[in-house]
């Protein structure tokens, strides 16, 4: 790790191989995976069909580079317009990236109808984007900002969740609204009922953007394929990543055709994105999540996670307070330190991961067994007993 430029906080663990939500040291010690690389990892480690997909494609072309048609991309395009509102896809290689593509489309889009002014994107308090000078501009983290210098100019701070305050921010300027369904970063934090479709009548009266961030909600993480598919709501663009390729980096900007018609050649682009081996993987995690009732398991085993974790914070209520989010996206929230909760239950063998406000994400891959969540339950039971005695 010498030669490591030390950005994170790294933990001393690492591990050798994974198995569906287990990771193994080389030691042989196992971990039960709750974290899946941070919502990524969605069917698990090791996935059978994604070995083979991806071992088959290596072997005939791994990228071309987007002067040429990449079939693959195409047809990953095809199978996510088909599931959503999409008509219209950009591919690239993170959350990031996404959410940079995303914004850059909301602005061309005025800039295309001749109203050159409109460059503001109105973003929440507690938002979370990404690490690049933009995103970072559009997330809420002072911290994060800090010392590089980042112009925050085109970005206007509103309060997640207040669709009333909103709307008194939205002038001449106003090109979009840019907001994640449930906020992840922040702390699983999820508006009030109705937020998303007061959202997009608001947007629609006033001929701006709806822009969603489902980075981390999308690809069945909330039990629908994507999360503002609970509220039945069309964006107009939405940024997506993380579980797409279950592992393998890809990104994508999905939009309405008419959002998406600024977007004309030499607009954007990206050397990597959508290359062949992230294509064809990306492409079998949304088929693999759509069938085998992946999405019934989120929903059903999240049930099953958050009324084990409501007990549990009945019976220790000096420690944890409650959870809150969707599915198998859950915040555990704690009244003792989140990261001294995280630790201790890596030391029992599961895997979380903190957030902000204190919470603590369980993020498990979507297919989990029953099985994996009693387990889970039981190493959480077992390191808030040892807690509270000490
Ligand atoms: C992780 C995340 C991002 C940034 O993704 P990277 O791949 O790390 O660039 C953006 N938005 C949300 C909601 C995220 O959770």
């Amino acid at each position: 790790m010498y030669n490591i430029m030390p950005t994170y906080g790294r933990i001393e663990l690492s591990f050798e191989r994974g198995d569906g939500p287990w990771l193994f040291t080389e030691e042989g010690h196992k971990y039960l995976d709750f974290v899946s690389g941070i919502a990524v990892n969605t069917l698990g480690h090791s996935n059978k069909e994604l070995i083979n997909i991806l071992s088959e494609q290596s072997k005939k072309v791994w990228h071309t580079s987007n002067l040429y048609e990449i079939k693959p991309q195409s047809e990953l395009a095809e199978t996510i317009c088909k599931n959503s509102f999409g008509e219209s896809v950009f591919f690239c290689n993170s959350g990031a990236e996404s959410l940079e593509g995303t914004i850059k489309l909301c602005r061309r889009f005025h800039f295309n109808n001749g109203d050159k002014n409109k460059t503001d994107i109105l973003v929440c308090s507690s938002a979370f984007h990404g690490r690049t000078l933009g995103t970072l501009a559009a997330g809420d983290n002072e911290n994060h900002r800090q010392g590089f210098g980042v112009n925050t100019s085109g970005f206007i701070r509103v309060p997640f969740g207040d669709i009333e305050k909103i709307s008194k921010f939205i002038n001449k300027n106003t090109a979009a609204i840019l907001v994640e369904p449930i906020q992840g970063e922040g702390g699983i934090k999820i508006a009030p009922e109705g937020f998303l479709k007061n959202l997009r009548n608001l947007c629609s009266e006033n001929q701006i953007l709806l822009a969603l961030d489902e980075v981390q909600t999308g690809i069945g993480r909330t039990g629908k394929l994507f999360a503002h598919q609970w509220e039945e709501i069309v964006p107009d663009v939405m940024a997506i990543a993380k579980g797409l390729g279950g592992g393998f980096p890809i990104g994508a900007v999905v939009a309405t055709n008419k959002a998406a018609s600024g977007m004309t050649p030499g607009t954007h682009g990206s050397t990597f994105g959508g290359n062949f081996l992230a294509s064809c993987v990306a492409k079998s995690v949304i088929n693999q999540v759509l069938k085998n009732k992946v999405l019934d398991n989120v929903i059903n085993l999240g049930d099953k996670l958050f009324k084990g974790i409501n007990l549990l914070s009945l019976k220790y209520p000096k420690l944890i307070k409650g959870v809150r989010g969707k599915g198998l996206m859950i915040g555990i929230i704690c009244n003792i330190n989140n990261a001294e909760l995280c630790s201790n239950l890596r030391n029992e063998g599961l895997l979380s991961v903190p957030a902000g406000d204190n919470v603590l994400r369980l993020l498990p891959p979507l297919n989990i067994t029953a099985e994996h969540a009693d387990i889970c339950l039981k190493i959480l039971e077992k390191t808030l007993k040892k807690l509270e005695v000490n």
